[in-house]
């Protein structure tokens, strides 16, 4: 039976890329479908590593906590390698990551748990759910329609089905049991394993059919992407690939004395990258071997016991014994790139579907996440037609450059895990402690998704020269620091003021306003914003709220109780409707709280900007900086909003 459906994006894939996209969809209310082969989300295993920017991320959505209460934390590296006699030795500790790189931690959890706030959160946001078992099957793109962005414009069709067991669940791999404990899933994870079987009714519809209409489709769908295929691209790149041996495992006896530390270990033997994880698990990667274009490793060969007789010899002298296997895999990637991540900006693909690299840098679910955490706005944007559908060229430009640093990063990364230890000053292709510690020193800022950095485009300013903020670059993401709010005396973190829920900001850093100077610049920018053709008046529906589509967040750089809330103009705090209440939550100074005397943000100091004069920064949906200006430049927001937001008056 075929049924007609409409939506405004279709998701393929609910991995932690699709499941980020539908979380940002659901909660700006978009009508949003999305369809997933498995029967079930990840129980155990696979992807582990939550690095600060994505936990900022999260914070955002407002689930952050779960993760930083369930995961391990991971605070320090430490390097082992053999010393002249031959002997392992610990050569070196840096922190995980730069001291003020984040206020989150970089936090390492099972995917199957990151998979589980997300689904928690877009039924929260808006009653999304998943539905499983289902697959496309063909598409179309009805090229008369691409341009058209009219309401009622469905350019492409999915005939969906529902799939058979068989086509469904993942073949197991190899003869060995992968040592998959549902005991040891956590309740709530229990009842979607339960859901996806066979007994629970997930196949009872196979091999029907639905043909759906939608405006937009987004190809979440893994390495081997049914839609990539679709858009006639293909990942390029090194097919050959490092091959890596993954396990979850339980360590019961050790005489190794950093195995609750993210340690690199290498030795005559090889290299091994242990990762401390919830539950008292360890995580051990050790590259297994690699293939060459067309070439297919033998799977056969290795089983959990393998791995671990492997980091039994690299870790020599010291003991390794492990009591219990949860979860282990062989992991074969090579470094891979889709040239382009949009086909006619009406269908894209995220995630593993444009690029693969192998997990030593533990970036490959964050990274996916943050592409859907780009697109997701943009896309709601169009379809609210708050926006013009040029925007939607910045998702592959931003996110292929990203991608891009990441492979090369990975290459590199690589070659540091391959090759031989080598003397410090010795000849040959070996790779010295000296190289191997400035490498992963170098790596850090990168690693912890803090270092993303657009280039100018539509919506990110070149960089005013000088710098009035240079702690805020244009193209980075906003750095957080603590404020106090003038109304009330609560410290705020700036960043929990920069919830994702679809709107821009413009932040005035208005210095020191007891100057007279500063306080008319001041009235001169809430004059501006309150015009008819300033960007908050021609940017809100007429009936919304002031600070529905931009909101103003002021912060003084003089003492809270120095100035009067009440003196600030009103378009700084707007009525809210239907009350009428002021929105006191809006300004700010760069103080300490009574609550907290000794803590005090010092977010002008830490950003760079001038207390006495300040500037202004505008600030995306995604929380990346878009435009720094002086307070006297504010017609410059006009300029830059123009460009791709469509008046609504
Ligand atoms: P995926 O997580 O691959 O999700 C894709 C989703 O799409 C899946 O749910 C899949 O069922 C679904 N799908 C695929 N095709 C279709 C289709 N035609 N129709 C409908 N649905 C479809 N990374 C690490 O950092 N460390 C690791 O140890 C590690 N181990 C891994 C082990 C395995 C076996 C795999 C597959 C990946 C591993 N990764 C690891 C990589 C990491 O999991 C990915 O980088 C990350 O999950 C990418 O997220 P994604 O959403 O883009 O893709």
């Amino acid at each position: 039976m075929v049924a007609t459906n409409d939506c405004d994006v279709l998701i393929v894939g609910a991995g932690p890329a699709g499941l980020m996209l539908s979380t940002w969809l659901s909660k700006l209310k978009i009508r949003t479908r999305i369809v997933d082969k498995a029967p079930t989300k990840v129980l155990v295993g696979h992807a582990d590593g939550v690095q600060c920017r994505t936990v900022e991320v999260f914070q955002s959505f407002g689930f952050a906590q779960r993760l930083v209460d369930e995961g391990a934390h991971i605070n320090e590296v430490v390097s082992w390698a053999l010393d002249s006699k031959g002997d392992l030795q610990r050569t070196g500790r840096i922190p995980d990551n730069e001291p003020g790189t984040s206020r989150f931690p970089h936090a390492v959890l099972s995917q199957g748990r990151i998979e589980r706030f997300l689904l928690d959160a877009m039924k929260d946001f808006n009653e999304l759910t998943v539905q499983r078992s289902t697959a496309p099957v063909s598409m179309s793109v009805d090229q008369n329609l691409v341009a058209d962005f009219s309401p009622n414009s469905y350019p492409i069709s999915v005939t969906l089905r529902r799939l058979t067991e068989e086509e469904s669940v993942p073949t197991q791999l190899g003869a060995v049991p992968n040592g998959l404990h549902r005991s040891n899933l956590l309740a709530d994870d229990e009842s979607d394993a339960a859901k996806g079987t066979k007994e629970a009714g997930a196949f009872d519809n196979a091999g029907e059919e639905e043909t759906i209409r939608t405006k937009f489709l987004v190809g979440c769908d893994g390495a081997r992407s049914w839609v990539r295929k679709q858009m006639g691209l293909s990942l390029e790149g090194d097919a050959a690939g490092a091959v890596w041996g993954v396990l979850d495992a339980i360590v019961s006896e050790t005489s190794f004395p950093d195995i609750r530390l993210k340690c690199t270990v290498q030795s005559k033997v090889g290299s091994i990258l242990i990762v401390p994880r919830e539950r008292d698990y360890v995580r051990f990667y050790i590259q297994i071997g690699s293939t060459k274009p067309g070439e297919r490793f033998d799977r056969s060969s290795v089983t959990p016991e393998s791995i671990i007789e492997t980091a039994k010899k690299i870790m020599a002298p010291y003991t390794l014994e492990c009591s219990d296997f949860e979860w282990w895999t062989v992991y074969e990637v090579g470094q891979r790139l889709c040239k382009t991540f949009s086909h006619d900006e009406r269908v894209f693909i995220a995630g593993d579907a444009c690029h693969t690299h192998s997990p030593k840098a533990g970036q490959g679910m964050n990274t996916s996440m943050m592409d859907t955490y780009n697109l997701g706005w943009k896309l709601a944007h169009v379809l609210q037609g708050k926006a013009t559908p040029d925007l939607l060229k910045t998702y592959s430009e931003e996110r292929y450059k990203v991608a891009k640093e990441l492979i090369d990063l990975d290459y590199k990364l690589s070659r540091m895990f391959s090759a031989k230890p080598k003397e410090e000053g010795g000849d040959g292709d070996g790779v010295s402690l000296a190289e191997f510690k400035a490498f992963f020193k170098s790596l850090s800022r990168w690693a912890s998704g803090t270092a993303v950095h657009y280039l100018p485009n539509m919506l990110v300013a070149p960089e005013r020269q000088p710098a009035l903020a240079p702690g805020l670059p244009t193209g980075m993401r906003f750095e957080s620091h603590l404020v106090v709010a003038l109304a009330d005396a609560r410290p705020w973190h700036l960043g929990d003021r920069l919830v994702s829920d679809g709107r821009w900001r413009i932040i005035l850093f208005a210095g020191d306003v007891r100057e007279q100077e500063q306080k008319e610049k001041l009235e001169q920018i809430a004059a501006y914003l309150d015009t008819p053709d300033g960007p908050i008046r021609r940017y809100t529906p007429p009936d919304d709220d002031l600070d529905s589509v931009i909101e103003v967040l002021t912060i003084i750089s003089n003492p809270r109780i120095s100035v009067e809330p009440n003196a600030f103009p009103a378009i700084l705090w707007p009525a809210r409707k239907p009350y009428g209440s002021r929105a006191y939550d809006k300004l700010y100074a760069d103080d300490s709280s009574p609550v907290t005397p000794n803590v005090r943000g010092k977010i002008y100091k830490n950003l760079g900007i001038d207390p006495k004069t300040g500037c202004i920064a505008v600030v995306r949906p995604d929380q990346t900086v878009s435009l720094v200006c002086a307070l006297d430049e504010h017609k410059q927001i006009g300029d830059f909003f123009a460009q791709f937001m469509i008046a609504q008056a």
